[in-house]
């Protein structure tokens, strides 16, 4: 007997058209955040900030966000376009170029900073990035800071059919795996298509699935979802269905739920408020360690 994979359903879907700026760098869409209602079915992601395609002249200003800390989760920068420069307490740093994905571990506690590279600055141009925030489970919150420098050919690209084409950050697509290592399982694909294209996207039963179109339409029971589109999945089913745009552009976030309580206080998200408070102090008290002077 043949057995039909099941079809995960639209669960719900917005596009955010508030922008804000992220210190003096990042002009962002807050597409993600966490709140009691969305948390079971974006778990284990947090928050997403989008910063949409900006044409920036050249400065010799320092543009982005200064020395500030966070505790309790990883942050996955993506580049699509401009440079990101970044330092950390934990002695990672570089720079972040079109295509590389840097994903830190906060862990424990990190101090960090980030800003448009001095190059880009120097030059000006466009920039566009993604950060996502990526929720730990309760046993790793307080795992030793680390930080993971992905550059693009070490993201490997499968072809979906002639026209769309499937990029692996994390987790595991068709038994080729992502280069990032993970605390939870997670899905992290790119997916990117020329031409129009229908496609099927095979993930698991019980998992959270977050689409977000960033050039081009999904197109997805009679209705078009065009760019800055936020798609939330079921968990039940074990697959996507979507017919795609020309230049079609998304990111696909999957993962297993981690069913435990948040409690989050600006770049701190933690299980309980005692663990906020215990952040907050530790932070003052130094204990998440302090950047080289530059
Ligand atoms: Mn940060």
């Amino acid at each position: 007997m043949f057995s039909q994979k099941s079809q995960k359903k639209l669960k719900l879907s917005y596009t955010a058209n508030h922008q804000h700026w992220v210190g003096s760098g990042f002009y962002v869409n807050g597409l993600i955040r966490p709140t009691e209602d969305l948390n079971p079915y974006i778990s284990p992601f947090i928050l997403m900030d989008y910063a949409a395609p900006k044409y920036f002249s050249k400065t010799n200003k320092r543009r982005g966000v200064g020395e500030h800390p966070h505790r309790g989760f990883e942050t996955v920068t993506l580049c699509y376009k401009g440079e990101i420069e970044h330092r950390d307490s934990a002695g990672g740093g570089g720079t972040i170029s079109p295509g590389d994905v840097q994903w830190m571990t906060a862990g424990s506690g990190i101090v960090h900073d980030e800003f448009h590279s001095k190059q880009f600055a120097k030059e000006g141009g466009t920039f566009e990035m993604v950060q996502l925030w990526v929720n730990l489970p309760k046993a790793y919150k307080l795992t030793a800071p680390k930080y993971q420098s992905i550059q693009k050919s070490d993201i490997p690209v499968l072809q979906l059919s002639d026209r769309t084409k499937l990029s692996i950050i994390a987790g595991e697509y068709n038994k080729t795996n992502g280069p990032a290592s993970t605390f939870s399982p997670i899905n992290m694909f790119k997916i990117s298509g020329t031409a129009p294209d229908e496609l099927t996207i095979l993930l698991k039963n019980n998992t959270n699935t977050i689409l977000f179109v960033l050039d081009g339409s999904a197109h997805i029971d009679g209705k078009d979802y065009p760019k800055k589109s936020i798609l939330i999945f079921e968990q039940d089913g074990e697959t996507i269905q979507l017919k795609t745009s020309n230049n079609f552009n998304a990111l696909l976030l999957n993962g297993a739920p981690i069913n435990e309580p948040i409690f989050t206080h600006g770049p701190f998200v933690m299980n309980t408020r005692e663990e906020i408070l215990t952040a907050i102090e530790d932070y003052k008290n130094g204990k998440m360690g302090t950047l080289p002077k530059s």
